[in-house]
């Protein structure tokens, strides 16, 4: 049965090579015969550390135990994103993962919130949203009475990697360690082996790129051309740093701007994840190191790492008998933690359409179509958070308040400005809050709302109002503590 198996190999052990080679196995193991290379003098990108709620779906899909998992990567519980400084110096507002309010089918919570707030009550937005509120108290459980929470994790990215790699090899995922030196290709283009430094040969049906910015398969091989964004996108550096806990783990990222760029805060059970996010032409590399290092709260246990990328994507993801995944097939930034949650995405998409045999031109048109959607629509959320921006006391702010943004986020724009109304996303990953939070948090206060919410006489609203903002202040008032939670629950294995 062996040789009728197809032979996958996956060039790169980082995050995405890693996750690839676990997914597969797991879910097509019987079928495939997986090999997967990598490069210990090379090593990987070595950050990546937040996530978004896809990422338990996708776990549970191939299987992976959250408790083993949240315990081997050091991990916390991320419930939202508090960004700082972003409208103007000095502000702060929360994207959570959570609803907001209660919804109806004709008319979105903030429209009804905003009927509330013309009448003279209604509190904040934020009071409504149970993850928000749970996050800024610093607690957390799984659910609270019948409502589930919805969250996501913050881990470490080189123990997450070893610990794909461990349930892989165990499932019967081969590995080789080596430096890819050379690609061989058929007649027709198809990728036919990889070449180690050692000189072993490893041959293959089908070939997943997941060598990082290098893209030696797609890129340097396959020739297919990069999408550049950075006139979107403008950041194309970043130092990241560790540092020493000096409290006990919040449960959401922060993403503070500063007059050039902006800095990550990741909380880990052990230690903290932090890094300065900035664009060259506007600040030097001396000027980033020292803001990041003046803006650290715990001792650095690391020595500051620079990484450099150009914001874009792959013209093609999929190309003759190869799939490029993770940063060989794009990277927009890291700003909403997008980049794990499109490779979980890329590889349920491939799985889904895995090319078992016969003619996949057409396969991979689909596959190319669907990638490059989904990176439009996250490039827009992304563009949105700098552009929105107020801030005047730099030419870095100065240039995103000013430039062109795309047709797609423009038209959204206006009409939240206009009307009140918001949308979730062709792909479905932004809900209407998500989009709802930033464009407000970022000050784009609607003109109008739905009159639908006007349907309810004042007391009436009045009431609802407070029924729903007590529910959330109750429930959070049961939560235990974050950190309380995570000692019980998945405390760390190791450092
Ligand atoms: P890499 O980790 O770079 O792995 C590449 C692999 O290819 C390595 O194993 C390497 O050894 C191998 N390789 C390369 N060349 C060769 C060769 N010649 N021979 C053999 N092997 C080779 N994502 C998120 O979801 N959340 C975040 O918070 C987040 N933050 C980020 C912050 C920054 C500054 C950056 C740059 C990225 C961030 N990302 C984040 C993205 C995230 O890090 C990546 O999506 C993820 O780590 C996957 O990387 P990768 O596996 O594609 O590449």
């Amino acid at each position: 049965m062996t040789d009728s198996k197809t032979k996958v190999v996956i060039a790169g052990g980082g995050t995405s090579g890693w996750l690839s080679a676990y997914s597969l196995v797991s879910r097509l193991g019987s079928l495939l015969d997986i090999t997967l290379v990598e490069s210990d003098q090379i090593g990987t990108i070595g950050v990546g550390e937040a996530t978004i709620p896809t990422i338990r779906a996708y776990h549970q899909l191939i299987g992976i135990d959250e408790q083993e998992f949240m315990s081997a990567t050091q991990a916390t519980f991320k419930l939202g994103i508090q960004f700082e400084n972003w409208g103007q110096a000095e502000d702060s507002y929360f994207h959570s993962f959570g609803e907001i309010g209660q919804r109806s089918w004709m008319a979105e919570f903030h429209e009804f919130w905003m009927e509330a707030k013309a009448q003279g009550f209604g509190g904040s937005l934020e009071d409504y949203c149970l993850e928000l509120k749970a996050a800024k108290a610093n607690k957390f459980a799984k659910q609270t009475g019948k409502k589930n929470i919805n969250y996501a994790y913050h881990f470490n990215a080189t123990a997450y990697a070893t610990f794909l790699r461990t349930k892989s090899e165990m499932a019967g995922v081969k590995r080789e360690e080596g430096f890819i030196e050379q690609i061989s290709k058929d007649e027709t283009g198809n990728i036919t082996s990889l070449t180690l430094g050692n000189g072993k040969e490893i041959t293959g049906d089908f070939f997943i790129d997941c060598t990082g910015f290098r893209a030696l398969l797609i890129g340097e091989s396959l020739d297919v051309g990069y999408q550049d964004w950075s006139h979107y996108l403008a950041a194309d550096s970043a130092i990241a740093v560790q540092t020493k806990a000096v409290e006990e783990p919040i449960p959401y990222t922060k993403a503070m701007a500063h007059s050039a760029g902006w800095q990550w805060r990741i909380p880990l059970q052990n230690r903290v994840g932090n890094g300065i996010v900035y664009s060259s032409k506007f600040l030097s590399d001396d000027d980033a190191r020292t803001t990041l290092m003046g803006n650290l709260t715990g001792e650095p246990i690391s020595e500051p790492r620079q990484l450099r990328f150009t914001t874009g994507r792959r013209e093609k993801a999929w190309h003759k008998n190869c799939v490029a995944v993770g940063l060989s097939s794009g990277f927009l930034e890291p700003l909403e933690s997008t980049s794990i949650h499109l490779v979980t995405t890329a590889l349920l998409r491939l799985m889904k359409m895995f090319p078992f045999g016969g003619n996949t031109v057409l396969l991979a048109k689909q596959y190319n179509h669907e990638v490059k959607l989904e990176a439009e629509t996250i490039r827009d959320f992304i563009i949105l958070h700098y552009h929105l921006t107020e801030r005047d006391d730099s030419p870095f702010w100065d240039h995103y308040r000013s430039m062109e943004i795309p047709e797609s986020l423009a038209h959204r724009m206006a009409i939240f400005k206009e009307n009140g109304y918001a949308w979730l996303d062709d792909i479905g990953l932004f809900r209407v809050d998500s989009w709802v939070q930033v464009m407000m948090g970022q000050g784009i206060m609607p003109e109008q709302h739905h009159k639908g919410s006007c349907v309810l006489p004042t007391e009436g609203l009045k009431e609802q109002m407070t029924v729903l903002r007590n529910r959330v202040a109750n429930a959070v008032a049961q939560l235990p503590q974050h950190s309380d939670f995570i000692k019980k629950y998945c405390p760390a294995k190791s450092d």
